[in-house]
């Protein structure tokens, strides 16, 4: 491991300033640590944000909830009211990791967090996302990758906060240098889709300030499948919203992770949803219509069926 200097920003802006281009923040730790160890990273100066104030803080009002980027994944499980008004993030919160992770993992951090690939994560290799020239889960060992990549890169978003915060609408607010911007999730995510480089839209200096998430009288669900109950990340997640009047469903969002290098949606599968009964065959074409579009590698053609399931299962855990 390489020295670096540590420093604990006490305003975003010095954050930002701090960071610069060699330098990172830290917040929980979990993921740039293990970067840090594994010599996949090696930045001059890791920037503290732990100590941002009122960056721990979870405000409810009747418009919008904001919460900070240094709320844990565990606070979000536990916090009563949000379990009610916003229950899909409640349940993508509590199948992130383990609790020891959960009680350390910050809402930024998770959000930002890098590729699991484990090409990228290997100390010896040095594939296309780290400025090589080779993908090499395309013709390797691609049972975790995507269905979908508008790059040739095919390593999947890995926030499952990410895709229930989609489904809900939220927007991040990020210090840009001197100034503050409202990115969509699907704009926080876009670069990702089109650019093997990026993880995410941020650049290094960008910081997340607080996730803002509507209040819309909306339900909403998350479901995942993976291979341990716990410790693990999902192979297919789904998080869904909508407002369901009868069993009807209105501005439905259906959004699935692990499956792309964004949180993956589609307009026509939730153009579909529009006004519709729920029922098992409308939820089966819902799942059709997000899935038209899946290119399964040699490996990973399991996906396609598993969130064919958990489509159907949320969308009908929604209206229930
Ligand atoms: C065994 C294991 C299982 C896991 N399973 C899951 C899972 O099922 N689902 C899941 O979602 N995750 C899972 N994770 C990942 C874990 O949840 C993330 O590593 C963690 O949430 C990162 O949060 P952190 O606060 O520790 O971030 P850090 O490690 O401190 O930072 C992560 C990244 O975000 C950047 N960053 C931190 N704060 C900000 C900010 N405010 N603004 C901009 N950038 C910022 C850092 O520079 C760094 O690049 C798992 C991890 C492990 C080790
Ligand atoms: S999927 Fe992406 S991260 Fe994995 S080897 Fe290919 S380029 Fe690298």
């Amino acid at each position: 491991m390489k020295a670096f200097e540590y420093v604990s920003a006490q305003t975003p802006q010095s954050a930002t300033d701090l960071a610069g281009a060699n330098g990172r923040f830290i917040a929980g730790g979990i993921d740039i640590l293990g970067e840090i160890k594994d010599a996949i990273l090696e930045p001059k100066r890791l920037v503290n944000v732990k100590s941002l104030p009122n960056s721990r803080d979870i405000k409810p009002s009747d418009q919008a909830w904001t919460i900070g980027t240094n709320v844990t994944v565990a606070e979000l499980t536990w916090h009563a009211e949000l379990r009610k008004i916003f229950p899909g993030l409640a349940e993508a919160a509590a199948e992130v990791g383990s609790p020891q992770i959960r009680n350390v993992a910050t809402v930024g951090g998770n959000l930002a967090q890098h590729s699991r690939c484990w090409y990228y994560r290997h100390r010896d290799v040095r594939c296309l996302k780290e400025g090589g020239s080779t993908c090499y889960a395309r013709e390797g060992e691609n049972k975790y990758h995507a269905l979908f990549s508008g790059n040739p890169c095919i390593s999947p978003t890995p926030s499952n906060l990410a895709i229930a915060l989609t489904a809900l609408d939220a927007t991040a607010h990020v210090q840009r240098g001197g100034k503050v911007v409202k990115m969509s999730m699907p704009e926080l995510y876009e670069k990702a889709w089109s650019n093997p480089l990026a993880h995410h839209s941020l650049e290094t200096s960008d910081l997340i300030l607080h996730v803002e998430i509507p209040v819309r009288q909306r339900r909403s669900a998350y479901l995942q499948m993976a291979e341990k109950h716990d410790f693990d990340w999902a192979l297919v997640s789904c998080s869904a919203a909508a407002r369901v009047e009868g069993q009807k469903l209105f501005g439905a969002r259906i959004v699935l992770g692990q499956v792309a290098p964004v949180p993956y949606r589609s307009d026509e599968a939730d153009k579909f949803l529009e006004g519709k009964i729920l029922d098992n065959a409308v939820a089966a074409k819902a799942a059709e219509l997000l899935l038209a579009a899946a290119t399964p590698f040699q490996h990973n053609a399991y996906k396609v069926p598993l969130a064919h399931a958990l489509i159907r299962r949320t969308l009908l855990k929604l209206a229930s």
